[in-house]
């Protein structure tokens, strides 16, 4: 059915109804980061293979970025979701199972870096297959959640998630509150929204093919409170859309770590990694069948 002869709501899911955050909180903050490393320059573009500044973008995610990451939110007491490139997995092993050692969750997030768009599920299902195979072999760990590359998203890919073991996406931008997508009439993967806002690569990085002027601190920071407190107030998820390549980068550092503080003011906010919420999610769903509630 064509929705250019049909109008219909795209999003067939339900809205989330009766939804509560655990230990009264009133809201829950969804630190997470994509790392890319130099794999979206090669994504973007196969020459960018020879083009060795190019990739050093992406190589200083893992020289610089993603440690002082780490340290941004061990000092926070802030767990954290990193959605990783398979390639990343390959290329930085040890940089992985740092992440891991800090107890944060670490999320799929393609192979190559390639964007999942109607008609390429043949590629999807491969950048998905071979992004599980390579966290399996590197990593011993089998990822429980995807964040698009891109950002971008279709019914086939998301149904081929699900049978492929994922339990949640987190790239859909038309929520506040996680909820269950429903796919060619079926019951999908869960989705915990995210808030575009929180994309440091709109703010903060510039290069030969998008060469432009960055914002300052006061602008990026001011959008984030405002975004985080009325997120907050409605009792929403804030989930962020961060990359090491971009807040790694020292005066980008000093904004996210500004706003850690700003949020860890509150004592009402559920700091969690998207497996949090998800199973989270999939207990009040489970509570909500039996006629119950969940806290
Ligand atoms: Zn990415």
């Amino acid at each position: 059915m064509s929705q250019f002869t049909n109008p219909a709501p795209v999003n067939k899911a339900a809205l989330t109804e009766g939804f509560s955050w655990p230990e009264g909180n009133k809201s829950a903050l969804f630190t997470s980061f994509d790392v890319d490393a130099e794999s979206v320059w090669l994504g973007m573009d196969p020459k960018n293979e020879d083009r060795l500044v190019t990739l050093s973008y992406g190589g200083y995610e893992a020289r610089v970025g993603v440690p002082k990451i780490l340290e941004l939110l061990a000092r926070h007491e802030v767990p954290a979701t990193f959605f990783i490139t398979g390639w990343t997995v390959d290329a930085y092993p040890a940089l992985c199972e740092a992440i891991l050692a800090d107890g944060h969750e670490i999320g799929h997030h393609g192979y190559m870096h390639y964007r999942p768009e109607p008609g390429n599920i043949e590629l999807m299902a491969e950048e998905i297959d071979r992004g599980l195979e390579a966290m399996r072999r590197r990593l011993g760990i089998t990822p429980v959640g995807y964040r698009a590359p891109g950002g971008e998203g279709y019914s086939d890919f998301l149904d081929l998630m699900h049978q492929r073991g994922l339990r949640y996406s987190s790239s859909w931008r038309d929520d506040i509150l996680p909820y269950r997508h429903v796919v060619n009439g079926r019951s999908g993967m869960v989705e915990i929204p995210v808030n575009f806002s929180y994309d440091d690569w709109l703010y903060g990085i510039t290069h030969r093919s998008a060469s432009r002027a960055l914002f300052g601190r006061e602008a990026v920071l001011s959008i984030w409170k405002d975004e985080f407190d009325q997120t907050h107030e409605w009792g929403g998820v804030t989930t962020t859309v961060l990359h090491p390549q971009v807040s790694g980068r020292p005066m980008r550092f000093k904004i996210l770590n500004d706003f850690l503080s700003h949020v860890r003011a509150h004592d009402d906010v559920w700091l969690a990694t998207g497996k949090d919420i998800c199973t989270h999610f999939e207990a009040f769903e489970a509570a909500k069948e039996r006629g119950g509630t969940t806290s």
